[in-house]
């Protein structure tokens, strides 16, 4: 059956909040993706920094069968051992100290701000704390966490959102300053800012937030959901800079496509937080999410992702810095690892480029007003950047 079919059902039928591709993608291998027709796509998207291993990696799938076969589902008022596996990998990974499973990265981002006025609220036992976040910064849909994404255009119609959210200015440390007063209980940041255009924190900046969080006691919130788990070259970005959030936000990757987050909690916060009462959540740290988590954390250490990542991100920069120098499309890139983020010379438009990319049988995504953003599956190699680098070339 022809594509068109599958789309005009989804059109009859799905709600439209997206305007989509005019594919559907059928089944995928390694870094590609096959569309209805059969056709080809290297995919350097990822469904959107989500399959760090790439498609139907056999290990990872098998693990998954396995669980199905065992136990999909039990509740929380259970434990179960998927999820003692899952918490304890992800505590020593991070070297925080304990972990709630949720089902979406929204979803713990909601779990961060909770644990924030907790804290809070623990210590001073009033009920008007404030939460810094920041301009252009994306932390999901669900009515608290768009309180704290900083895009105007995402917010305005379902205001009147969380009171007490405070604005400031990425990598600009007087604004955040210009933020703090004695009701503020917490700062949220991604450490990289994704949706927004890709925008690594400045060392200074996010050791000036960790500072004044420490001399203020207020909760530093490092949502790690896109560039987490691997995506520069760390486990978590954060390990790169030496600044240790107090909660960390996980999702996209946690799983590699079986729909998973996490928020976790370093010591001081997990002292004096959520306790029994406090939170829940029917389907988070299920036995079959918690498998696909524990088995990402076996893969990437058995086939050293990090360092892999490391090393091909270097070519990657390489050949993109090569890319803005010749093409004359592009004004400069920027990133971390193979969170890469392709910004349009004047006059281009980010949507025809990737359209074009699309019938040359390549997957990119857009980020911010007029970034193209690559990120790929961590395990690419040098021939699919060449490739992409030839598609995208092609498609300018
Ligand atoms: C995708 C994303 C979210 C939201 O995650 P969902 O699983 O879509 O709810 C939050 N923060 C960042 C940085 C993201 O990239």
């Amino acid at each position: 059956m022809e594509s068109k079919h599958y789309i005009d059902i989804c059109e009859e039928n799905i709600l439209h909040t997206y305007n989509r591709y005019q594919i559907v993608l059928e089944k995928g291998n390694g870094v590609y993706l096959y569309d209805a027709e059969g056709k080809e796509y290297l995919d350097f998207g990822a469904g959107i920094a989500v399959f760090a291993l790439g498609y139907n990696y056999k290990e990872y799938n098998d693990a998954l069968k396995n669980q199905i076969d065992k136990l999909i589902h039990t509740s929380n008022l259970f434990y179960n051992i998927p999820a003692s596996e899952a918490a304890q990998k992800l505590v020593e990974a991070s070297g925080l100290n304990k972990v709630f499973f949720t089902n979406s990265g929204t979803e713990a981002i909601e779990g961060a701000i909770k644990v924030a006025k907790k804290y809070a609220y623990n210590k001073d036992g009033k009920t008007d704390h404030e939460i810094i976040a920041m301009n252009h910064s994306f932390h999901g849909r669900s009515l608290g966490a768009l309180s704290v994404t900083g895009n105007v255009k995402y917010q305005e119609p379902f205001q009147p959102l969380l009171g007490g959210i405070k604005f400031a200015d990425y990598n600009d440390l007087e604004s955040v300053k210009a933020q703090v007063n004695e009701k503020t209980c917490a700062i949220i940041l991604e450490t990289v800012q994704g949706e927004g255009g890709i925008y690594p924190a400045e060392p200074e900046f996010l050791k000036g937030i960790k500072d004044l969080c420490e001399e203020k006691d207020m909760l530093l919130i490092l949502d790690e959901i896109q560039c987490g788990m691997g995506r520069t070259g760390y486990q978590f970005a954060w390990q790169e800079y030496g600044v240790k959030p107090d909660v960390m936000t996980c999702a996209k990757a946690l799983g590699c496509g079986i729909p998973v987050g996490a928020f976790v909690l370093g010591e001081k916060a997990a002292k004096s937080s959520l306790v029994a009462g406090d939170h829940g959540t029917t389907y988070g740290g299920n036995p079959l999410a918690c498998a696909a988590v524990s088995k990402v954390f076996d893969i990437f250490k058995e086939k050293n992702i990090l360092e892999h990542v490391k090393q091909i991100s270097g070519y990657l920069e390489q050949k993109l810095e090569q890319l803005v120098t010749d093409s004359g499309a592009f004004a400069a890139h920027r990133g971390k690892g193979l969170m890469q983020g392709l910004v349009v010379a004047d006059g281009r438009k980010p949507g025809d480029i990737v359209n074009k990319a699309l019938e040359n049988g390549l997957i990119v995504i857009t980020a911010g007003s007029n970034v193209i953003r690559l990120v790929p599956p961590l395990i690419i190699e040098e021939k699919h950047v060449d490739e992409m680098i030839e598609k995208l070339k092609k498609s300018v």
